[in-house]
């Protein structure tokens, strides 16, 4: 839940690593994008002072909102033509990989060198998923370097490659550490239960995610420096609580933090992330400071709509419902799979009668929650993309009566936000329907020019004056 649109991975659904690359998109800044599991695009706002106006306030067009100097307009529509075709090859080649990995025995041959290698069946377990993640890594990882290299060379990036491949290390570290081990547990279940075993998955994966919630603000630090938001911006803090006064949601200042983004981006944003005692709003310094404090306060009114309005505990229940539907369907179109290419793919039997529970046969079940997940993104982005639409008018509502014009400072905010990420003010509508997880800046800018329910003497949906 950020501001700015997360690239999300695309290459691996491999749950539950899943989870934690999609959090992890909210605080690594490493850009351009492509399907792994990092973050977002774009490049320096052209103001460097909080009394700057940052670009387009007044655009001469009433029905275009956001819009580029035609130097940036050019960058912006190349530069998205770069990141749409890196998501959707990134996800193809993804789920191609996991089927060549399956197709040319290269699954099976893996478990049975785990095998010869160590006696212990829960050993060969972790290392056959930990030699798997870190296969399945190195073949994103050519679509990881091409994003970077492009984000850096359309200024959106800062970061040196010797820092992004440490990020890449440590991005790859956690997922052994956390994803291996869950692995294990997973092909296990499927092993015991092998009716009934995508139930237990599902059953499974539910208290992971709220862990992977609760856990995610602690591992944040591994990536990026962070600091209380008073240590560096005192009267952005006094200004942000009359924002906490208004919307009643008790957000003290030791839980407001600035992230020094500015080491690896050009890019600005913010979001909330936690839950219960580790929850928090994050400003990352290269919006804190470089855009006007009244844009920074329509941004923290967008965030803390997502607390207020509960969006974190209702993402978790849908994605929990999605998750139902994913691990059935993946589960008969794995059975299938099985039986059509069991004996060709070599995938062994354990004698409970499916070649799933194997080693090999679990990566048939990776490769089919890959698919089924790949399938529902438009769906799953359309209901991030309500949450956002939400957050944005509430975000409008909650600094009204506290900035002068809270739609013109909405519409500045998204004019920053988009000259920074380099965003194209024109996206085609299928690529927004599929990869946006955020309505398109455009779009968002459109909405906020023209919202004013306070016209004539009414309010709006979240305040009653
Ligand atoms: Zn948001």
């Amino acid at each position: 839940m950020t501001f700015a649109r997360c690239r999300r991975l695309a290459f691996f659904f491999v749950l539950p690593l899943a989870f934690l690359a999609t959090h992890l998109c909210a605080v690594q800044p490493s850009p351009a994008q492509a399907p792994s599991a990092q973050a977002q695009p774009a490049p320096a706002p052209s103001v460097s002072s909080p009394s700057a106006a940052p670009v387009a306030t007044a655009p001469a067009n009433p029905q275009q909102a956001y819009t580029l100097p035609p130097d940036k307009l050019a960058k912006a529509v190349a530069l998205s033509r770069i990141r749409n075709i890196l998501d959707i090859s990134g996800s193809l080649w993804g789920l191609a990989f996991l089927w060549l990995l399956l197709a040319t025995h290269a699954a099976a041959g893996l478990a049975n060198w785990a095998e010869r290698l160590l006696r212990r069946r829960w050993l060969q377990g972790l290392l056959f998923f930990a030699a798997f993640l870190l296969i399945t890594s190195l073949a994103s990882l050519p679509f990881d370097i091409i994003g970077h290299h492009y984000s850096q060379s359309y200024g959106i990036s800062v970061q040196s490659w010797g820092s992004w491949a440490g990020d890449q290390s440590k991005a790859l570290g956690l997922s052994l550490l956390i994803g291996t081990p869950v692995l294990l547990l997973f092909n296990w279940i499927v092993r015991r239960w092998p009716r009934r075993y995508w139930l237990g998955l599902w059953l499974a994966t539910l208290p992971l995610l709220v862990l992977t919630i609760f856990v995610s603000p602690l591992l944040e630090p591994i990536f990026n420096k962070f600091e209380p938001l008073t240590k560096s911006n005192p009267a952005l803090v006094t200004e942000l609580e009359q924002v906490v006064a208004r919307t009643g949601t008790n957000i003290p200042p030791d839980r407001m933090f600035l992230m020094k983004a500015s080491l690896k981006t050009n890019g600005l944003n913010a979001y909330v992330s936690g839950i219960g005692a580790t929850k928090r709003i994050v400003v990352w310094d290269t919006t804190a400071g470089r855009i006007p404090d009244d844009e920074i306060l329509f941004i923290f009114g967008h965030e803390s709509g997502h607390y207020v309005l509960h969006h974190i505990p209702q993402i978790l229940a849908g994605t929990a419902l999605a998750l139902f539907f994913v691990f059935w369907a993946a589960a008969g179109f794995a059975g299938w799979l099985a039986r059509r290419f069991g004996s060709r793919w070599e995938l062994g039997e354990l004698g409970n009668g499916t070649p799933l529970a194997s080693r090999s046969g679990f990566v048939v079940l990776l490769f089919t929650i890959s698919v089924v997940s790949f399938l529902l993104t438009p769906a799953s982005n359309t209901f991030s993309r309500h949450f956002e639409h939400q957050a944005d008018v509430y975000g409008q509502e909650a600094v009204h009566g506290i900035v002068a014009d809270p739609q013109k400072t909405a519409v500045a905010a998204f004019n920053a936000l988009g000259n920074a990420w380099l965003e194209d003010p024109n996206p085609s509508p299928f690529i927004e329907f599929w990869e946006y997880n955020h309505p398109s800046v455009k779009t968002r800018a459109n909405f906020a020019l023209h919202y004013d329910p306070w016209a004539n003497g009414g309010h709006g949906q979240f305040f009653s004056k």
